[in-house]
């Protein structure tokens, strides 16, 4: 049996020689009309045609120059690739060219540490909820600019939510949400949190992407989890992140062993408490329901 994938890199090309084929407006529009057409080719004269460059010479001078890396001549026309593609979809998503930021905005809940009305806000690819007063972070979580567009700020909220959610859950299942690669967690204490408790800092072997999430935000996708909340009526997925406590406040953990970890997540709800037990790998190794009364 293989258990090694092995990749052919001849095709390979240095980032430096990639991003310098893009270095001019027609090659960015030819890139444009093919991501919008229909199976990502067209003939040569179709896509001359759209792109409104007149001269032939021209034209396919800057279409040889995106030919073999960004976009392939097939017997069908020219027909766009995956890093191709990828641009496309980087400039719709505005990851390269927009930068929208938006004024706080206080939302119904509190803050876990002082009790503050929670704020959102936006900037810089990130979506934030946190507290104006002592400026701690319930919640982060990336959200390209598009995302701002055509929501109202309820749908933006719950966009940004499902992301992490989404995200939360591929990073357990070892999964870079950047580039797909290897994701591991590592258990860390930060004496400068309150309560000082340990959270996770998940790391991507290839992009070097740290994801930081709270030891309870990573039980979120675990079925003990979501049948706990549903026996209880609670479709957790209607819950916003930054509304569950045990995700944001420390004071839902118990430290039981710090070599090897052993971390329990405490999770009450009406009458009943989960209490989840990790490991150094936030493998779930023991839990148990109890009666709170
Ligand atoms: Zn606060
Ligand atoms: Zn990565």
């Amino acid at each position: 049996m293989v258990d090694q994938v092995s990749s052919d890199r001849s095709e390979e090309v240095a980032p430096e020689t990639a991003f310098s084929l893009l270095t001019d407006e027609i090659r960015i529009e030819i890139i444009g009309v093919l991501g919008h057409t229909p199976g990502y080719t067209a003939s040569f004269s179709t896509l001359q045609e759209q792109v409104g460059i007149a001269d032939s010479g021209l034209f396919n001078y800057h279409l040889q120059k995106l030919t073999d890396h960004f976009i392939r001549h097939t017997e069908n026309g020219y027909t766009l690739q995956y890093a191709g593609r990828l641009i496309h979809r980087a400039i719709l998503a505005g990851m390269f060219t927009k930068r929208p930021q938006t004024t706080p905005v206080e939302l119904q809940d509190a803050c876990p540490t002082c009790g503050t009305t929670l704020e959102s806000s936006y900037t810089d690819g990130r979506h934030r909820v946190m507290c104006p007063d002592c400026g701690g972070v319930s919640f982060m979580s990336a959200l390209h600019p598009a995302g701002l567009e055509h929501r109202t700020l309820t749908e933006v909220l719950e966009a940004s939510d499902r992301l992490s959610r989404h995200g939360v859950a591929l990073t357990m299942d070892g999964i870079c949400t950047h580039c797909s690669g290897i994701v591991t967690p590592t258990i860390v204490t930060d004496s400068t949190r309150p309560f000082g408790q340990p959270f996770a800092d998940h790391s991507c072997k290839n992009c070097g992407l740290i994801l930081t999430t709270n030891i309870g935000e990573t039980l979120l996708p675990h079925p003990v989890v979501i049948s706990f909340f549903h026996d209880h009526g609670v479709d957790l997925r209607a819950t916003r992140t930054w509304e569950l406590a045990f995700c944001i406040a420390d004071e839902y953990l118990t430290v039981l062993s710090e070599d090897p970890w052993q971390i329990t997540v405490s999770i009450p709800v009406g009458d009943e408490e989960l209490r989840v037990t990790v490991d150094g790998d936030l493998n779930v190794i023991e839990f148990d329901r109890n009666n709170r009364s």
